[in-house]
């Protein structure tokens, strides 16, 4: 069965760039002033640095915004009970209040399209019939998934969390075509069935998947899509404001942004925005969701910029994966660079075993190095290490200073990919 991908939810994802950014800045303009008027947080911090909502402010004036991160908010919730003062709506247009850790209270007005765009994008269509095992206690996962999938028109199985075997007889009884939940949890399903006596590809009618919580990594896709013929999507989702922020198309080259949030992708450490193709925190502000005066969400997710044209036809901007947490970034010549990218880039080699980026400093320079361990002999050890030296230019944006060879068994089993041994005094 062809999967029908081709045709967008909206119109909104076909627009120029041009028009998108104008219509962009005015909401952002709208949605500034709205959060002044309306929220006493908002209205708190843009007084504190003495900005006034105008007509003309766009995403640049966002830079003097402070961000608000996820331990910002649990302060604030603590301080100004229960929603931190960044409610922006009577009580009466919010439908529903979720609990995640923290604890932070999330809530969802009426009326809001935040999913529909990533699940169209993933092929859900009306006449599908989807089991959404993300959760539906507490967490928004479960409902607003739910409610994503009904905008396009697919009938929902209500799984939630829990039982594989119950769930494995649903997606038999009711000829499931379609999967929500976690790459690793589909994984575990598929096992779970083959050992139940399955043979899952012939016996299941699933072929379309949607994942989101983790990323999916490359090895695992191939197995699902070559294996099991599974038609694969992702989405990057956030709870606090709420929705995908950005979704694959079938292209499956990074992610497309929905055009109902600003994403900057910034130095965490300065909050300024840095240029596409450059690592940076993930900082969202809503633009359809009046209901939170949250300006400037800072995710701690780093991710990068892509500003070039997608072949499916729609125009928005686009990010590359998820590289890490803002935790495991260091700056190296001004650009970030983080461990699990570089170790994306080093699992692509197959001699290699183990790797450590050290950074240093010389004569006011930061130095990175990039040193390795061998499991197998290259056929040419100086061509093996200008690949691997174009590679992690190519994906991290910094060219390591040398590419070393160390003896197998330098590393210790559990040792850091970035060593950091610059001072700073
Ligand atoms: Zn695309």
């Amino acid at each position: 069965m062809a999967i029908e991908r081709g045709i967008f939810f909206d119109d909104s994802e076909s627009i120029s760039p041009q028009q998108r950014e104008e219509l962009q800045d005015l909401k952002l303009a709208e949605t500034v002033d709205y959060a002044y008027n309306h929220s006493r947080s908002a209205r708190n911090l843009l007084d504190f640095i003495n900005l006034k909502p105008s007509a003309a402010f766009n995403r640049k004036n966002l830079e003097q915004l402070p961000i608000t991160r996820k331990t910002d908010l649990i302060e604030l919730q603590k301080s100004i009970p229960p929603f931190g003062g960044l409610l922006a709506t009577p009580l009466e247009n919010i439908e529903r209040i979720f609990i995640s850790p923290g604890p932070v209270y999330e809530y969802q007005p009426s009326g809001v399209q935040w999913f529909a765009r990533s699940f169209y994008a993933a092929g859900f269509r009306k006449g599908d019939i989807v089991v959404n095992t993300f959760t539906y206690h507490m967490s928004p996962a479960g409902l607003l998934f739910h409610e994503g999938l009904r905008q396009c028109g697919a009938t929902v199985v209500v799984m939630g969390t829990g039982n594989t075997d119950a769930l494995i007889q649903a997606m038999l009884d009711l000829k499931v075509n379609g999967f929500l939940g976690t790459p690793t949890f589909l994984m575990s399903v598929i096992k779970r069935a083959e050992e139940m006596g399955h043979t899952f590809k012939e016996t299941f009618a699933l072929k379309k998947t949607w994942f989101t919580g983790e990323m999916l990594p490359a090895s695992l896709r191939k197995t699902f899509e070559e294996t099991y013929h599974l038609s694969t999507s992702q989405a990057y989702a956030v709870t606090e404001p709420g929705g995908a922020i950005a979704y694959e198309c079938e292209a499956k080259c990074g992610m497309h942004l929905d055009n109902d949030y600003i994403v900057e992708i910034v130095d965490p450490q300065t909050g300024k925005q840095v240029q596409p193709g450059e690592v940076g925190e993930i900082v969202v502000t809503p633009l359809q969701n009046k209901s939170w005066g949250l300006l400037r969400f800072g995710t701690g997710d780093m991710s990068s910029l892509m500003t070039e044209p997608c072949s499916c036809g729609r125009t928005s901007n686009r990010i590359s994966g998820i590289a890490g947490r803002t935790g495991d970034a260091v700056k190296v010549r001004g650009m970030f660079i983080v461990a699990k990218q570089a170790a994306q880039v080093m699992s692509g080699f197959e001699n290699v075993s183990k790797f450590q980026v050290v950074v240093s400093r010389n004569d006011d320079r930061d130095q990175m190095d990039l040193r390795i361990e061998l499991k197998s002999e290259p056929a040419d050890r100086v061509s093996l290490a200008e690949e691997i030296g174009e590679k992690i230019q190519k994906i991290c944006r910094l060219k390591p200073d040398n590419v070393q060879y160390v003896d197998s068994g330098t590393f210790p089993p559990a040792h850091k990919a970035i060593e950091d041994t610059r001072k700073w005094e």
